[in-house]
């Protein structure tokens, strides 16, 4: 049986969603224009004031946020509510430039716990089950997030952090966890090491697991799945709309559910801006219609996905988005067709190769060539050529059954790939040079 942990919400019809969320706009945009200087500056630009919003069909009026305006605008210059009331930050790790602190009065925390609880919910919890949180806590948001819809939903909740994974085994099997939240690949890790230590998945009682915070495929569910004798279900989030939570996996296990009185979502096509309609691929754009501390409008994730608002056998009718393909910066324009390397990665994964390989891209002739360079792994290598020739046209069908366009494939000796500082350069486009 689904449960639900605001059904009511939840379960909305379409055209009462809308309401709820034109009515939370209209008020969300008089707030921004009251209170936060730096987005009022970029409506005056663009020629809109709030008397121009008058429900969601109007959205596209409204200007865009991008990471470059968070930088611009660290670290006060978004916040739309006097720091008294502002009860916490949360930051991002901030690999590039400075870091995004993100505010929150207790009502942003209240909507964001919620957010949380109805995705625990969705995966199985409830007041009797025990909820170890592995994600990291401190500036990061997903321990403090997941901890909290735990304690919304009335679990008992193990604040174990990330780490000390001997510990996180024991912890699981002595006080018998039944959800584990961390990130897809500490959960495949935590797997691994189980079965180092000799123990299977009937040896834990998991039955569930919330894994976000990082891109992860369908075979990696499926392993991780295995590995611990769980379902393994999807979160999304981002730092600057709350942390995890803005979308959640439900029993259908196929695409997230966006917490739609709380989020919009639109699609756009990332170079031209314009929103694209349902179904297309184009970068995810989120406005946060109830946040006070730090409301975004019109945010633009960067990820790459696709949106739908199909029924979905849960019961629930929030939209649902996809499993982001990639980021628009890694987007690659191939003979017309959008190509990310997390899709030629899985396909390499799918056939039991790592991911150390490079893509390269040239135009020759007015014709995009498209390279795709594959270690073999040490326990694949070989040397007999048939065997090499057979191995690189399954990879270039199954690359062409995956992208829709043919590549040319050469498999490499392992460690053939120049590494810097560890990391292999996944791309070179010769076309831009
Ligand atoms: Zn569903």
């Amino acid at each position: 049986m689904e449960r639900y942990y605001q059904e009511e919400i939840e379960c909305a019809p379409y055209e009462k969603i809308r309401e709820i969320q034109s009515e939370k706009l209209v008020k969300q945009v008089k707030h921004v224009w009251d209170n936060v200087p730096y987005y009022r500056k970029k409506m005056e630009e663009k020629g809109v004031t709030p008397d121009d919003i008058k429900s969601v069909d109007d959205l596209k009026k409204l200007p865009f946020l991008s990471k470059a305006d968070l930088r611009d605008a660290y670290p006060y210059g978004l916040l739309g509510m006097p720091l008294k009331d502002c009860v916490r930050i949360h930051s991002t790790s901030g690999t590039t430039g400075k870091r995004v602190v993100a505010y929150y009065t207790q009502h942003d925390i209240d909507l964001w716990e919620d957010c949380c609880a109805r995705a625990l919910t969705a995966a199985g919890a409830t007041n009797e089950d025990v909820v170890q949180v592995a994600y990291g806590y401190g500036l990061f948001t997903g321990g403090a997030g997941l901890h909290g819809g735990s304690h919304k939903v009335g679990s008992l909740t193990i604040p174990i952090s990330s780490g000390n994974t001997d510990r996180q085994i024991m912890f699981a099997m002595d006080l018998s966890a039944t959800i584990l939240c961390c990130t897809p690949s500490y959960a495949a890790y935590l797997g691994e090491r189980m079965k180092e230590l000799g123990y299977g998945p009937e040896d834990i009682p998991l039955k569930a697991g919330i894994f976000g915070a990082e891109a992860w495929s369908e075979e990696m569910r499926k392993d991780i799945e295995k590995t611990l004798g769980i379902k393994a279900f999807d979160i999304y989030g981002l730092t600057e709309l709350s942390g995890p939570g803005v979308a959640f996996e439900c029993s259908a296990q196929s695409g997230m559910h966006i917490n739609e009185d709380h989020f919009i979502a639109e699609i756009i096509d990332p170079d031209t801006e314009e929103v694209l309609p349902e179904g297309s691929v184009g970068e995810l754009v989120f406005t946060a219609v109830d946040k006070e501390a730090f409301p975004m409008i019109r945010y633009r994730t960067k990820d790459i996905c696709k949106l739908t608002r199909e029924k979905c056998s849960c019961g629930r009718t929030h939209i649902k988005m996809a499993k982001p393909m990639g980021r628009s910066d890694d987007m690659l324009i191939i003979r017309g067709v959008n190509v990310f390397p997390s899709q030629i990665e899985t396909v390499l994964m799918n056939n039991g190769y790592a991911a150390n390989y490079q893509i390269i891209v040239d135009r020759v002739n007015n014709t995009d060539t498209f390279d795709v360079q594959v270690e073999m792994t040490p326990e694949m290598f070989t040397d007999n050529i048939g065997e090499i020739e057979a191995r690189q046209r399954k990879l270039s069908d199954d690359l062409k059954a995956m992208l829709g366009i043919k590549a040319k494939v050469s498999l490499l000796a392992p460690k053939s790939i120049a590494r810097s500082e560890g990391k292999a350069v996944r791309v070179i486009d010769k076309r831009k040079i």
